[in-house]
């Protein structure tokens, strides 16, 4: 075991609540190794625009170092939500700032939620680690405890690797969890479908203005359609819909053919109104079935000293705007405990006592938030 001032630290997953805690470890001087199954940073797509809370994802990225180039390049302007109605596509409620200016609601309420596109932000706090500190293609299979009270990382490839503290960032199916506890997530009963669309003010300028430049939402009895504007002129659209996880194998569909998918939602949103159906019969990409899974709430683990969890693997909760937020504030706070603390015991445990009620409460308004994303019965 090293010394209780250098303690060889292991986070396991460059998501980002595994780089912030490393980004701020480092800001600090300590040593931190990221362990990431990927095999690069542009592995694969990183994703949809992210909207970074004040005390949350901004608290996280100002104790990083790194908030001012987060609004270098965050879209302030993307702080926008409409919701429309599905039959009409008639507005309902509007919020945040607009191109013709203020709202009737005013801009959000806590100061601002600025919108930045996930691998943006994945690379601003990559580029702030030290070079060498993520270890690409390295996936954990799983980890094992040690006589001497510390933690053994097995890794997929056959080896093996010792620390004082394992930091379980690795997301929704963690093999870092089992070390801690017995949870497994769970299919919430709503999915999303996902495609998108290139070019948008040029090639699809009617549904560039019906977005906005932040995200729009019309809801139906167990089926939503949600449309948020990236950067360079891309709009992501999701179709959330109440089903059961294979709906696709019900209707005997493949996936991968845009055609029968498309064909087939809009057959779900007939009635609906013509502009909003364009999301389905209109897009540039494919579709990508994403099927939402939560861990139990509360969740909770006794305290081991050695290994913890952070982000995800410690409360996977529905997408409605916070994990991303919540799992940089626990990698923030992780590694500010680890700096206060002379042990990694007492670290850990000053961290998990913030971190699990904070995940507590987020979880319940999160079920609630997918409730009103995507309400059973008619809205
Ligand atoms: C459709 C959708 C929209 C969302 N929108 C928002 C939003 O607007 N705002 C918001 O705050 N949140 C949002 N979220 C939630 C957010 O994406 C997650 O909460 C956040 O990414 C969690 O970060 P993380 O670092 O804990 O885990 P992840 O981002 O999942 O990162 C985990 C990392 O660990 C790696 N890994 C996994 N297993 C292993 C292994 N065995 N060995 C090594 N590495 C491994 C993965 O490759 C990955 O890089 C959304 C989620 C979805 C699905």
């Amino acid at each position: 075991m090293n010394s209780a001032r250098d303690p060889r630290i292991a986070i396991v997953g460059a998501g980002l609540g595994g780089l912030t805690c490393a980004r701020v470890l480092q800001q600090h001087g300590r040593s931190v190794t990221v362990f990431e199954r990927e095999a690069s940073a542009d592995a694969r797509p990183q994703g949809g625009t992210l909207d970074m809370h004040p005390d949350t994802g901004q608290a996280a990225l100002r104790a990083a170092g790194l908030l001012d180039r987060f609004h270098a390049l965050a879209r302030p302007e993307g702080d926008e939500w409409r919701v429309l109605d599905f039959a009409t596509a008639a507005p309902l409620a509007h919020q945040g700032p607009s191109a013709d200016g203020p709202s009737a609601d005013g801009p959000s309420a806590d100061g601002g939620r600025p919108e930045i596109d996930r691998g943006q932000l994945r690379a601003l706090l990559l580029d702030s680690l030290t070079e060498g500190t993520v270890r690409w293609d390295r996936a954990v299979g799983g980890v094992t405890p040690l006589a001497d009270g510390t933690f053994r990382l097995l890794f997929d490839d056959g080896t093996a690797e010792d620390f004082d503290l394992v930091v379980g960032a690795d997301g929704a199916w963690s093999r870092v969890r089992p070390a801690l506890s017995h949870a497994a997530p769970r299919y919430t009963g709503v999915t999303f479908v996902e495609t998108g669309f290139d070019h948008c003010d040029t090639r699809h300028p009617d549904l560039a203005r019906l977005v906005g430049n932040g995200s729009m939402l019309a809801k139906g009895a167990g089926m939503s359609l949600v449309a948020q504007r990236n950067s360079n002129d891309h709009i992501r659209a999701y179709v959330a819909l109440r089903t059961p996880e294979d709906w696709h194998v019900a209707a005997g569909i493949d996936l991968g053919d845009r055609r029968a998918v498309r064909t087939h939602l809009l057959r779900m949103f007939d009635g609906w109104d013509e502009s909003l159906r364009y999301l389905l019969s209109n897009s540039d990409s494919g579709f990508v079935n994403r099927s939402l899974f939560v861990l139990p709430a509360p969740h909770t683990w006794e305290h081991v000293p050695g290994v913890t969890l952070l982000g995800d693997a410690a409360h996977l909760m529905p997408p409605v705007g916070l994990g991303a937020n919540l799992a940089m504030l626990d990698g923030s706070d992780l590694a500010h405990a680890l700096v206060a603390e002379t042990g990694v015991g007492d670290a850990v445990r000053a961290y998990e006592s913030v971190m699990l009620p904070r995940s507590i409460e987020a979880a319940t308004g999160s079920a609630q938030g997918l409730d009103h994303l995507v309400p059973a019965t008619a809205p």
